[in-house]
């Protein structure tokens, strides 16, 4: 009775209404669902799929965003009375618009989530009441070669791999992909997006800064850019898009749902059937494989600082310590400008030989091996165990590798015998007559313009449990190249270091002679034999009733299921296959699990 007075009386202040219906995801937490409304004939031009209304919900008025519009007709196909819908109360802001609103239908699917966070990020800041004219007039671009390179990938739909040294500066890749058409720039940071802007403006590009300039960028510009959320801007007539350091991990959401830019760049690209580059220094497996032989190489090594592999398996001291006698002599020389760098979170606790003093890996994907009890030693990242015997040399004593990581600044200030500062990630000034800092890699993001950047202990990086956790070293060996010095020319003359026990390994060895190939192919294979992504899907589910999900799941014979420290990992051959089991998923009504599909530390 009370509901029925109400709807009436909205009816009368709505005037007429049209036969149209607005499907809604309402923007309330909690609520999972959507709810139909009649759109009254006075918002009939606004209510498109996309925009951001209110509506009635339980007598409050609540906001949301139309999914779908459908008539009377199709409500009542699919079995609802249309008559006894309410009309919507209001249409308050332009939004996404309908491909960016598949794309979110898409999103949703794939990463296992609602749709009201990725509706959230592809909406702009502020209320936007009506587009504005575009301003696109780009033809050429002053003091910029086009690319030919990047041209020819221009001409053909879908990802394409485009590799630069990691000083090189990224305008020139943009600019020729700005030449056909209005491009989308998605940068790991802020900070670099606002250089790219910068740039563009200056060489007469019509450029939109989002989320700020959201209004802009869905008008029509020649240049979109911004950080990983760009990639759910609107953009009318798109014509490429650009992912810049695609192998950076800010690229990709923490918090569920965990979706990665660049695959959301790629699965966007692929639906307009618009070309997709993925540029960087050390592209990802990922990037490889999804551009297949799509692969431009645009600058040789020589952008690349010098990089050192100290062998640490030969030093009388390192059992104890993270200081080579390399590192002990340049720490000496008042000259150098030194920054030290030791990730304290997420590295690998290393067992070596006794005779061989290598580290004890997993002969099956390359990590540490930890020894859970005095007969076996087991991997953290695949699970594989053996006994505990060393697979180089065949000795069977092995002890723990212990370091004094708390005293590590006391350590090198007695050896350089001038004053190091720990870098904290507090912004707390850094002080500027101090010439050697050390810290976790946030030191790299405060300290500039170093002689050497040393990695003290590359190998608890490198073998760490986590599978990507060889992308991850590269990725701070990119963050250490970009913080060396360089000479007038742009060439690095500083150097970058990698303490090592493990100087064979593909990787260093790689890194050292400036091909990544052995590399690229080695972590290819293992990827592909273990099924890890991206020759596999995978996901965890945690938090209270982890274990109700994986109980649903154990009799699916479509995925496999291991748990792991109070979480559930989830294997598929396919994403879709993993999407499709996960969607089945009953909920109990107290279950807080949550899903992180791809998940970025596993
Ligand atoms: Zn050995
Ligand atoms: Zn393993």
């Amino acid at each position: 009775m009370g509901a029925d007075l109400a709807s009436r009386r909205v009816h009368e202040e709505s005037g007429t209404l049209s036969d149209s219906v607005a499907r809604v995801v309402v923007d309330v937490t909690g609520v999972d669902r959507w709810f139909d409304y009649l759109i009254p004939d006075h918002f009939a031009a606004k209510a498109v799929v996309g925009a951001r209304v209110r509506v009635p919900l339980h007598n409050r008025n609540v906001p949301g965003w139309i999914m779908a519009v459908l008539t009377v007709d199709d409500v009542a196909a699919e079995g609802f009375d249309a008559r006894r819908l309410l009309p919507l109360d209001k249409v308050v802001s332009v939004g996404p618009d309908a491909p960016i609103v598949a794309l979110i239908e898409w999103a949703a699917r794939r990463y296992a989530s609602r749709r009201r966070p990725f509706f959230v990020t592809a909406s702009p800041p502020r209320i936007v009441a009506a587009l504005g004219a575009p301003q696109r007039g780009l033809r050429t671009i002053d003091g910029v070669d086009r690319e030919s390179w990047v041209d020819d990938l221009l001409r053909a739909p879908g990802p394409a791999v485009v590799q630069i040294g990691p000083n090189d500066d990224v305008t020139s890749v943009v600019v020729t992909a700005a030449m056909h058409g209005p491009t989308l720039v998605v940068a790991p940071m802020v900070s670099t997006a606002r250089n790219i802007a910068a740039r563009l403006r200056h060489r007469g590009a019509s450029t939109a800064l989002v989320p700020d300039d959201w209004a802009r960028a869905a008008s029509g510009v020649d240049v979109v850019v911004g950080a990983r959320s760009a990639v759910w801007t609107r953009i009318d007539g798109l014509a490429s898009i650009v992912v810049v350091d695609e192998h950076d991990d800010s690229l990709q959401e923490e918090r569920t749902p965990t979706w990665h830019a660049r695959d959301v760049a790629i699965e966007r690209a692929q639906r307009l059937g618009i070309p997709c580059l993925l540029v960087s220094p050390v592209p990802t497996i990922a990037a490889r494989v999804a551009a297949g032989n799509r692969h431009v190489v645009l600058a040789s090594g020589v952008q690349w600082p010098t990089v050192r592999v100290i062998d640490r398996s030969r030093d009388e001291r390192w059992g104890s310590s993270l200081l080579s006698g390399e590192l002990i002599d340049v720490l000496r020389d008042p000259a150098k400008r030194i920054v030290c760098v030791l990730n304290t979170k997420g590295r690998a606790r290393l067992l070596t030989c006794n005779s061989c003093t290598r580290i004890v890996r997993c002969e099956t994907c390359d990590a540490a091996m930890t020894q859970p009890d005095p007969d076996r030693l087991a991997c953290p990242r695949c699970s594989a165990t053996r006994p505990v015997v060393c697979a180089d040399c065949g000795a069977t004593a092995l002890r723990a590798v212990r370091r004094g990581v708390s005293r590590l600044r006391d350590e090198l200030e007695a050896a350089a015998g001038r004053r190091v500062v720990e870098v904290g990630t507090v912004d707390e000034r850094v002080d500027a007559a101090a010439s050697v800092f050390v810290g976790t890699e946030a030191v790299l993001h405060r300290i500039d313009d170093a002689d050497v950047v040393v990695l003290l202990d590359v190998d608890g990086e490198l073998l760490a449990p986590r599978f990507r956790a060889a992308e991850a070293t590269l990725e701070l060996v990119v963050h250490a190249a970009r913080r060396v010095r360089r000479a007038s020319d742009g060439v690095a003359s500083g150097e970058v270091w990698l303490q090592t026990h493990h100087p064979d390994h593909d990787l260093l060895d790689g890194l050292r002679r400036g091909d990544l190939t052995g590399f690229v192919d080695a972590e290819t294979q293992r990827r592909r034999a273990l099924s890890l992504p991206p020759f596999g899907a995978l996901a965890r589910i945690s938090g209270p009733g982890a274990d109700d999900a994986a109980e649903q799941l154990t009799g699916s014979m479509y995925v496999s299921v291991a748990r792991r420290d109070g979480e559930v990992l989830v294997r598929a051959a396919t994403y879709d296959t993993l999407a499709d089991e996960l969607a089945h998923l009953a909920r109990a009504k107290n279950s807080r699990w949550r899903v992180a599909v791809d998940p970025p530390r596993v």
